[in-house]
């Protein structure tokens, strides 16, 4: 195709203004998908997108699209809108000249349609705003068409108004599309230079790899060559995503397509990396990305511990299509064998814990989710502490810890509670703007470790679930954190240590303390259960001793019915977990863990 009638867009919004549905109707409109075949996010394609409603990988499709007697081919680019997945973002950006800012007619703009925008911006990318959802009783388009206008320039009549659900507006939103966003330019003559933005494990076709070509062309059967590591290989099949896969004969410039070479392991072809051709390779990578950092990290421990190896296997299987996971094994004196992973966010992690719930059947507990410190001694070392575990034990000169910039956006009412919790944990506001005369704008900078916990359910809850929040990583900070330990009979349970602020220690540790009084078990003896930092001891409780044992209680009654509650305590025993001489059943530690 002549890059002159090729045109690459994504939608970007805030999550639920309705990409996904918008995404649907171009499907329809421009015919790509017939009427009988389409459902809802038809691009959504996992389980788990489907049920939750959210989009969590990027799709890119190919249509086709009249105006003016000429065919274009317009690539778009479906993109997750929740914090966790921006570094998804920023790779669809890239691969397009052109963004549909996307903005709820009856909500306005959001948190993230800031974080998004800015985003594009950077990226230099044709914006084109429009409202969604003007169907609804509540749209408002006058009142957001102009809060809009402020925001991005321009005037409030440029501002495209559509309904995703009943397709409204959307053939004039394509003609847009054409005319405002600037073509692909790049040189057909030179070595081929294509920018792989996704790769997806496909279980019958191997890795997906999603390339725009920037300059050259890629034909099939051709061998190509990954510029960061030299790998060469075969090219099976070539083609374009309509959004069914069709092969086509080849990629030119400012094409999108996808590239299968039968390689199994997603690592192999990496987002960023530039390919080109083995026969007349290109000198030099286009840009790359930066690669995801995790930046919360928690213990997954299968509650059974015969099923550790499926777990392996099953973090194996994730990791193919998942390039942001990690993970690798630790052990526990409380939960066993399992593995220390690190995710982009809670969502992240939340999404990979119950993928691995349900498509692989593993029943996990996991443990509570910690950034990452560098912890510097007396002697000048420097720790890098990603599980409270590895903290230092000797002197400790400073403890550093990641901050992230936060954006929150609400009605003004709110201001006051939001600061409350903002300052709670630890936040300095950095500014704060009207958005219009309602909608205020909060800037903080704030530890992230603050954040990764429940900031967002108290925000929502605090707000009646006004408030959005976004947050980008912001550097370190020195701060005064200890770890406290939770001790049973004075034997450490290394999944209860935590490090946090020396201002909340002490509340940490009487909340722990008095949630496994309550849940362990009484045993043969006093148990003292206490929170520690270092050897100071900062709260303790004590389960009291038991006084009877268990046949005492059928003393008289009939050999079999004590013979059954041996064999119940024994099966109970399996379950157990032994902290010195402390039995605690799993139940207990897991519950503590989960805070219920
Ligand atoms: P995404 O998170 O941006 O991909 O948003 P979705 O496309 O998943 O839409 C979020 C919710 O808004 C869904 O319940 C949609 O049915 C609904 N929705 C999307 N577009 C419209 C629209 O134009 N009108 C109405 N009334 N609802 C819409
Ligand atoms: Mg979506």
């Amino acid at each position: 195709t002549d890059p002159a009638f090729i045109r690459n867009f994504c939608i970007i919004a805030h999550i639920d203004h309705g990409k996904s549905t918008l995404a649907d109707r171009m499907l329809q409109v421009t015919g790509v998908v017939a009427d009988r075949d389409m459902r809802a996010q038809y691009l959504d394609r996992m389980d788990i997108e489907r049920e939750r409603g959210i989009t969590i990988k990027s799709q890119a499709v190919r249509m086709p699209w009249q105006k003016d007697g000429n065919t274009f081919a317009l690539n778009m680019i479906d993109t997750p809108g929740h914090v966790d997945f921006t570094y998804e973002v920023s790779r669809s950006l890239a691969a397009c000249e052109g963004a549909i800012l996307l903005v709820d007619a009856a909500q306005g703009i959001e948190a993230q349609t800031l974080a998004n925008l800015y985003l594009a911006l950077e990226n230099d990318l044709e914006i084109i705003p429009v409202l969604n959802k003007i169907d609804l009783p509540a749209a408002d388009p006058q009142k957001y068409a102009t809060e809009l206008a402020n925001l991005i320039g321009g005037s409030p009549d440029d501002v495209l108004r559509v309904s995703g659900k009943t397709g409204m507006g959307v053939e004039d939103l394509l003609d847009r599309v054409v005319e405002r966003v600037p073509n692909p330019v790049g040189d057909p003559e030179a070595p081929a230079r294509g920018m792989i933005f996704d790769s997806v494990y496909d279980s019958y076709r191997g890795v997906v790899t999603y390339v725009r070509m920037v300059d050259g062309a890629l034909a099939p059967r051709e061998r190509i060559q990954m510029m960061s590591t030299g790998a060469v290989h075969e090219l099976l099949e070539i083609g374009v995503s309509s959004p069914e896969p069709v092969p086509s004969k080849g990629l030119g410039v400012g094409e999108v397509g996808y590239l299968i070479t039968g390689v199994k392991d997603v690592r192999q072809s990496k987002v960023g990396d530039t390919v080109t051709t083995a026969r007349k390779a290109a000198e030099e990578p286009l840009p790359g990305y930066t690669d995801p950092k995790p930046m919360v990290f928690s213990g997954l421990y299968p509650i059974d511990g015969a099923d550790y190896p499926d777990l392996r296997d099953a973090l194996d299987k994730l990791k193919l299509s998942d390039a942001a996971l990690n993970y690798e094994p630790e052990t526990s004196v409380a939960l066993g064998f399992g593995f220390r992973c690190g995710f982009l966010g809670l969502l992240h992690l939340e999404i990979v814990t119950e993928r691995l719930q349900r498509e692989f059947g593993l029943d996990l507990i996991a443990t509570a989710p910690s950034v990452t410190y560098h912890v510097t001694t007396e002697d000048k070392k420097v720790t890098t502490v990603t599980n409270p575990s590895e903290f230092p034990s000797g002197k400790i000169q400073s403890v550093s810890e990641p901050m992230v910039k936060v954006g929150i956006l609400a009605p003004k009412d709110y201001v006051g509670t939001i600061m409350e919790l903002c300052q709670s944990r630890r936040g300095s506001l950095l500014g704060m703007e009207y958005l219009g005369e309602e909608r205020v704008e909060l800037r903080y900078t704030m530890p992230l470790g603050e954040i990764v916990f429940d900031f967002f359910d108290h925000l929502k809850s605090r707000t009646q679930g006004y408030a959005s929040l976004d947050y980008e990583p912001s550097g370190e900070q020195d701060a005064d954190l200890v770890k406290v330990d939770i001790l049973l009979q004075g034997e450490q349970v290394d999944a209860f240590s935590a490090i946090v602020h020396r201002d909340k220690a002490y509340a940490y540790g009487v909340m722990m303390t008095e949630r496994l009084k309550a849940l362990i078990p009484r045993q043969q003896f006093e148990v003292p259960v206490q929170a520690a930092i270092g050897s100071r001891i900062i709260a303790r409780e004590s389960i009291r001793a038991m006084r009877k044992d268990v046949l005492a209680k059928c003393y008289g009654g009939d050999i079999s019915r004590k013979r059954k509650l041996l064999e119940k305590q024994k099966e109970g025993k399996k379950r157990m977990k032994m902290v010195g001489r402390v039995e605690v059943p799993q139940e207990a530690f897991i519950a503590a863990l989960s805070g219920d």
